[in-house]
């Protein structure tokens, strides 16, 4: 099938290149040139472990990008909007950005005589599909919905860092389609995956997806809330939630108490929501103190390190992981930004150690000293925090020889003080 996908960011760039390789051919549209310029030249714009191997096997051929969105459309019987939805000042979501890439795609439907496919994979609040986006292409395509063009809503649940096992390993596939024929066009787009496919109306698939994240981050708050609770009575969390999590109606996933969630999706989808909800007239208590658990969290870090520490002022500190998680470069949310901010205004002298994530984490903090290794970070500091859970931090023990303090603390579960030779001062955020 011929498909064009606006917007080559993560969910963009990954559904581009498993597309690809499902057999399909690939036209991605952004309006960053040089996000193009790297696409055809077979380079991930992203990282995203196996992205770039299948860039390199379908560029040119299956795969190819452009800016211009009649050229896209004109070759193509759908397209995807994958577009960013940030959180506007509110927290709400912000649809500019989906309103402008539905209104390019509108006026390149206009120019198009076939019946066209839009779907919608950006995260978007229930009712965006159907009131913002189809009457956006319908004003600049001059066509109607459901007779010109079909439209759908098909959330994307990938994990960063497991991005494309997640898109051609999917748990479930959710097509909200306005119609039956835009339903089962797409679901052929989906054919060789092993997984079944569930119908349904645009804003159900809508919610699905929040209510799938604000879900999980609930569970990670709520192991949060009951690990510091833990951690005042000198009970392990980590004991308690493998218990609980042995009950099949709880699962052991995502009781993992810490510094808490990052990343672009949990944070921004839950404000979202929560959003949403207020707009409609609810006040969403548990969601809310999901986000409030979560904005605490990281500062426990701080506090921590300044009962251990006295005053931080001039001291060294090493910030060991810098992207909202492991095996990826995104700092969007990142637990260690908060954390950061806060060292810098208490004066330390902040020492910064990520395997993929400094160049990102450069842009939002210049001035702090940035190492090629974790051992360069950690050599004469005072402290070390660690924020990301890099398999290489488990495996730290001479390196935390070389700092001048060897107390460390720990908001991932990452060290297991035992098996440490060094003499440390260890502590836990939560246990
Ligand atoms: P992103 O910010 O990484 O990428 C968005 C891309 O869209 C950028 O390359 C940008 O240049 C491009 N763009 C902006 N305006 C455009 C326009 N008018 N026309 C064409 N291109 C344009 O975003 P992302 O992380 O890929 O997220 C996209 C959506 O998918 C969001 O709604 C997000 O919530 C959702 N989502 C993200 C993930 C994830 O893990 N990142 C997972 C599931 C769903």
């Amino acid at each position: 099938m011929k498909v064009s996908i606006i917007g080559s960011g993560y969910v963009g760039t990954v559904s581009a290149a498993c597309f690809a390789e499902l057999g399909h051919e690939v036209i991605c549209i952004d309006i960053d040139g040089e996000k193009v310029r790297q696409i055809n030249a077979g380079i991930a714009p992203i990282y995203e472990e196996g992205l770039e191997e299948l860039m390199q096997k379908h560029a040119e051929q299956h795969l190819i990008a452009t800016t211009d969105y009649d050229y896209a459309v004109a070759r193509s019987d759908i397209s995807f909007i994958c577009v960013g939805t940030p959180s506007g000042d509110d927290g709400s979501i912000d649809l500019s950005i989906v309103r402008a890439a539905s209104a390019s795609l509108g006026r390149a439907i206009a120019k198009k005589d076939r019946y066209h496919i839009v779907i919608v994979k950006s995260t978007v609040v229930p009712e965006t599909t159907e009131k913002v986006v189809l009457p956006t292409i319908e004003q600049y395509s001059g066509k109607r919905a459901g007779k010109d063009f079909g439209i759908a809503m098909n959330p994307e649940f990938l994990r960063e860092g497991k991005a494309i096992y997640d898109f051609m390993h999917p748990d479930k596939i959710i097509i909200g389609a306005i119609d039956k024929r835009t339903g089962a066009i797409i679901s052929e787009l989906y054919r060789r995956l092993d997984c079944e496919v569930t119908y349904t109306d645009p804003k159900t698939a809508e919610m699905i997806k929040y209510v799938n994240n604000s879900f999980l981050a609930t569970k990670i708050s709520f192991s949060n809330e009951i690990g510091n609770i833990c951690k005042k009575l000198g009970i392990n969390t980590y004991e308690v939630m493998k218990a609980v999590g042995s009950d099949f109606r709880i699962s052991p996933n995502f009781l993992n108490s810490g510094a808490g969630f990052g990343g672009s999706c949990f944070p921004k989808d839950v404000k979202a929501l929560i959003g949403k909800a207020k707009d409609i007239g609810y006040a969403p208590i548990l969601l809310e103190s999901v986000i409030e658990v979560n904005e605490q969290q990281p500062l426990k870090m701080i506090e921590l390190l300044k009962a251990k520490l006295g005053s931080v002022k001039g001291r060294r500190v090493a910030v060991l992981g810098l992207a909202f998680k492991n095996d990826t470069d995104d700092i969007r949310e990142s637990r260690s930004i908060p954390v950061i901010a806060e060292l810098l205004r208490l004066g330390a002298d902040v020492t910064a150690y990520d395997p993929m994530a400094s160049g990102e984490m450069k842009k939002v903090f210049s001035t702090i000293t940035y190492h090629l290794s974790a051992a360069g970070a950690l050599k004469d500091a005072d402290a070390c925090l660690i924020m990301t859970e890099w398999d290489e931090f488990k495996s730290l023990d001479s390196g935390f020889g070389l700092m001048r303090n060897s107390i460390v603390i720990d908001g991932r579960h990452m060290i297991v003080p035992q098996d440490i030779e060094q003499d440390i001062d260890y502590v836990g955020l939560c246990w």
